[in-house]
């Protein structure tokens, strides 16, 4: 991968140039993105840069035997390691090199844009809980302790590093420290909170924000050839989130379906909340059940979505509308529901919505999960109808 197919700001990219060009390249980074961004692109273009044969002051050469296997991402001194779990083929002691065929698959083809609940529909593990397990630290200690085949550096892109899980993590941490020779770690995440302390300590650290919005819509005029105000209204309904512009299906909006059932949710919180007659229990149970078939990584994103519902009609209720972006179809609820997600409720919801979050995160049972939701929004609700 180039540099130059990489959607980061130009700041971020000369920081990296530089490291090489003063040969202060350290031995584990942690490149740290936010959600939707190119982070794992930028790891692997500068591994790319790093070992290929005629890099030029900004870029890789792009031909060299190194930078040919790079782009495949076939190069032997190039390892993978990302969050794996069982799946219908592989049945016991799942590890990432049992997944390389697809990862590669995933990278080439969305040239790296894509999020962790694209790569766990990927290798069809949606409904299970995926770590990088102890196994594949015990790889990565193996093969950083061999010599490299071909190039001057080794490298390690481990993504998403918060899914290191705590017990594999310690064995892994002595080789961070003192990686062997011409070892490179890049470990890739977008949840700084989630990282191990003992790991952020020994990382040198790159951030990566978001495009600003002018970049997003530049980005998507080039790369996806929309027009101006194509390009714009992309990048508004993404939120500024890179992965979600290039995945944006014009015809479709993606967002709705979380709008309608958050829609499909508040209505059952009211009928609950006033104790309605006209309540068909059985809509409850099905919306549960529902939300149970979903899957752990959708149900985030569903509670996600709410989550920043949620925010929209707190700001709403302030007059700070400006602020935020909304669909259309967004503001026709919000203007609906403001009687029932407000200054009051809102940030009692919000919490709600976090700690079912946690809650999947920790493997509690979908069922009782969204049930005590839905109940605890009721109450919530109900409480603040009577106060009226
Ligand atoms: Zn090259």
């Amino acid at each position: 991968m180039l540099f130059s197919d990489v959607y980061v700001s130009d700041e971020i990219k000369n920081k990296l140039l530089f490291t090489v060009k003063n040969q202060r390249v350290s031995h584990t980074q942690l490149f740290l993105g936010v959600e939707g961004s190119h982070v794992l692109a930028l790891a692997i273009a500068y591994a790319q840069y790093i070992n290929c044969h005629n890099r030029t002051a900004t870029d890789s050469c792009g031909i060299c035997t190194s930078c040919i296997q790079y782009q495949h991402l076939a190069h032997p001194d190039l390892h993978f390691y990302f969050p794996n779990a069982t799946n219908d083929t592989i049945k016991t002691d799942a590890k990432s090199s049992d997944f390389h065929a697809e990862w590669r698959e995933i990278v080439l083809e969305t040239n790296a844009l894509f999020d962790e609940q694209d790569w766990y529909e990927k290798i069809n593990i949606e409904k299970k809980q995926a770590i990088i397990n102890v196994r594949d630290t015990e790889e990565i200690i193996y093969k950083a302790s061999m010599k490299p085949y071909e190039s001057e550096y080794k490298v390690f892109i481990i993504w998403m590093a918060d899914k290191l899980r705590y017990d594999s993590a310690p064995r892994l941490l002595k080789t961070l420290e003192e990686p062997d020779g011409k070892t490179l770690f890049l470990l890739v995440s977008d949840k700084q909170e989630k990282m191990l302390d003992t790991i952020l300590s020994r990382a040198q650290l790159t951030k990566v924000n978001a495009l600003s919005i002018s970049e997003l819509e530049k980005v998507l005029m080039e790369k996806k050839n929309y027009d101006m105000e194509t390009a714009k209204k992309v990048a508004f309904c993404s939120e500024n989130n890179l992965i979600a512009a290039f995945q944006y299906n014009i015809e479709e909006d993606s967002k709705n379906e979380n709008l309608e059932i958050f829609v499909q949710l508040m209505r059952l919180v009211y009928l609950l909340s006033i104790q309605s007659p006209s309540l068909d229990f059985s809509k409850v149970t099905n919306f549960i059940k529902m939300m149970e078939d979903f899957g752990r990584e959708r149900q985030k994103d569903f509670l996600r979505y709410g989550i920043a519902f949620i925010r929209k009609c707190i700001i709403w209720n302030y007059d700070l509308d400006t602020i935020l972006k909304y669909s259309l179809e967004e503001k026709e609820f919000i203007t609906k529901f403001q009687h029932y997600i407000n200054a009051s409720t809102g940030p009692v919801f919000y919490r709600y919505f976090n700690d079912a979050i946690q809650h999947i995160e920790t493997n509690v049972n979908a069922k009782i999960l969204f049930t005590d939701l839905l109940f605890q929004l009721a109450e919530r609700l109900a409480f603040a109808l009577r106060k009226k």
